[in-house]
């Protein structure tokens, strides 16, 4: 999982898409720690990959984002899990379960909040606002003037 956690969220999850689609064309093992690789992308040509398993940021591909830097780009990832295809179901087991970590966060954050509204005094309620209303982005002071302070005015 080292190649995994060395490439940003972002690759990493562009990476297993790319391997779900089938992009990686054909893949050999060269030695204990390498593989290498053809991998599609947007180009008519696909990229020339390989990944190095003990040393990650030593991988190369020839695509404009990795080329001649350090980093793990979404063919390498995406060669990685046609090489230990197992190594992608623990990963999207993982975004999976931090994605409904997130959810029933959300929802019992919501659900302590709307207790907590419930049970301000009118004074905190009032402190509450001020401080959102005059910390606000300009939208959502103008939204409270529209909603509050001009319709108050017209009656
Ligand atoms: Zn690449």
């Amino acid at each position: 999982m080292d190649l995994i956690s060395t490439a940003s969220w972002k690759s990493a999850w562009r990476g297993y898409e790319y391997f779900k689609q089938g992009k990686v064309k054909a893949f050999v093992q060269t030695d204990k720690s390498h593989f290498r690789g053809f991998v599609s992308g947007s180009g008519p040509e696909p990229y020339d990959v390989t990944i190095d398993i003990e040393h990650p940021k030593r991988s190369k591909c020839n695509c404009a984002f990795a080329s001649g830097k350090y980093l793990v780009c979404k063919h390498m990832v995406a060669l990685f899990f046609a090489a230990y295809p197992e190594e992608a179901e623990i990963y999207i087991a993982e975004v999976e379960c931090q994605q409904q970590e997130a959810e029933e966060y959300q929802e019992k954050i919501y659900d302590l909040a709307e207790k907590r509204i419930r049970k301000m005094t009118k004074a905190e309620a009032q402190q509450a606002l001020y401080e959102m209303v005059f910390d606000a982005p300009d939208w959502m002071f103008e939204r409270f003037v529209r909603d509050w302070v001009e319709n108050d005015r017209d009656q």
